[in-house]
């Protein structure tokens, strides 16, 4: 029987998991940490991951909150709507969901069958030959199999040993993100709204089946400058001249729900394989968060790895070689699109260029960019993935 090792139980592992096991291969996913939870921050998931999550039979009754999407200005004032969308609407639900990513990750983890995931188990190294690959871990212990993907993230081991440490590039901006409970606002709509230099959005999402909301305040942030004090007060600050919902979401936001990152992504590769080891999601294409597409992109290459493995013999170094090379061509170049796309984004926003800040307002108050740019390419990439999930001979069902 073939085998497959998974280094990283994030949604892009157990993504991998779920379609490997459901084409017959024997899997091994080994999570670092002593559990597959994450921290406890919304999350946006578009439809094609979405559909991907139920063709892997994972429950998503109630997972998430639908939602269009509309980008406005920090006083309101609508800039563009994404169109309705009647056919991914009828297929999927809808284009877009928000939820909790805790939620998401208990989801991913109870469709996974017993003994396949071992939590507390990090990989430390990796060796391969001809005939087969295998993984050490922190504790002694040590898998092999046909083939071994990383799916552990930005600071990817598997990465580091296939192509150097390479870097992680800091954008100059951090990203808060906090959920609550809040009733009044629309909660068919989420907003994506700029002032000058700050992003900031909010989308109604699902926690355990009750309404909350979740948003992101992403604000120009030097590099390596720690951040002290009372993050409610400092936001509540930067959000003077923003008019509501936003100021009351933080406001009503418990301290303990609020986190803030750095954003990063790192340089695309040249390739992700080699021999019989390969890299998805965030190990392969750390993207920053302004596409709010790296879940979703990685779930999105754990599902169409599996199609290109599915029928292989995977005794046999040549036929890994062709199914890795299928999965390469069909997802690097689009997910490269995407990283690009949510880094021109980010610098876009967050640029402290004062003439350059006035143009882009300019156009994206009095012309038709914004749904050009931003809502046109954005709905285009929706249909063209999900068509890759539903299409005929791509990623059929493994
Ligand atoms: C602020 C912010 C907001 C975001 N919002 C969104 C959003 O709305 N929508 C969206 O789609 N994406 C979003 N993203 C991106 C998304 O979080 C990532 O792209 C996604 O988590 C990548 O999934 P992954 O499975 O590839 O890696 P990860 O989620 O990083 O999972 C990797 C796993 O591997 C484990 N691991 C690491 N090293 C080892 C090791 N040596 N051995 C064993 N296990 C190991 C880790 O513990 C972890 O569980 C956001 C990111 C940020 C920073």
């Amino acid at each position: 029987m073939a085998s497959v090792a998974i280094i990283g139980a994030g949604p892009g592992g157990m993504s991998a998991a779920l379609a490997l096991h459901r084409a017959g291969v024997r899997v091994s996913l080994s999570e670092g940490r002593s559990t597959t939870g994450a921290a406890g921050s919304g999350l946006s998931l578009s439809a094609p991951p979405m559909l991907v999550l139920r063709r892997l039979g994972v429950d998503v009754e109630g997972l998430g909150a639908p939602a269009r999407l509309a980008f406005c200005r920090h006083d309101g004032r609508p800039r563009a709507a994404f169109p309705a969308l009647p056919d991914i609407e009828r297929d999927v639900g809808s284009a877009f969901f928000g939820m909790l990513r805790p939620d998401l990750y208990e989801r991913m983890a109870a469709a996974l069958p017993a003994g396949i995931l071992r939590t507390g188990r990090r990989c430390v190294g990796l060796e391969q030959d001809g005939e087969r690959v295998r993984a050490r871990f922190s504790d002694g212990g040590q898998v092999t199999a046909d083939v071994l993907v990383g799916a552990d993230g930005i600071g990817s081991t598997v990465r580091r040993v296939l192509h150097g440490p390479g870097r992680i590039d800091y954008h100059g901006f951090v990203c808060w993100q906090g959920y609550c409970e809040l009733e009044g606002p629309n909660r068919e709509v989420g907003r994506i709204c700029h002032d000058r230099d700050t992003q900031a959005s909010w989308t109604p999402i699902l926690h355990r089946g009750r309404p909350y909301w979740q948003w992101w305040v992403l604000e120009p942030w030097p590099k390596g400058v720690p951040f002290s004090g009372d993050a409610t007060r400092h936001l509540s600050r930067r959000l003077t001249a923003w008019t509501d919902p936003l100021p009351a979401l933080v406001a009503a936001t418990r301290p303990d729900r609020i986190l803030r990152r750095e954003v990063v992504d790192r340089p695309r590769l040249r390739t992700w394989s080699a021999g019989r080891v390969t890299l998805l999601g965030d190990a392969a294409h750390a993207t920053s968060p302004y596409a709010a597409y790296g879940a979703g992109m990685a779930i999105e290459d754990g599902y169409h790895l599996a199609a290109q493995l599915t029928g292989r013999d995977l005794s046999d170094p040549v036929q890994v070689r062709a199914g890795l090379a299928a999965y390469e061509r069909q997802r690097a170049a689009r997910t490269a699109r995407t990283a690009a796309f949510a880094r021109r984004l980010g610098r876009a926003f967050h640029s402290p260029n004062r003439p350059w800040q006035h143009l882009r307002d300019l156009l994206l108050d009095h012309t038709t960019i914004p749904e050009r740019l931003l809502v046109a390419g954005y709905t285009r990439t929706l249909r063209e993935e999900v068509r890759l999930v539903t299409g005929p001979g791509r990623g059929d069902p493994p």
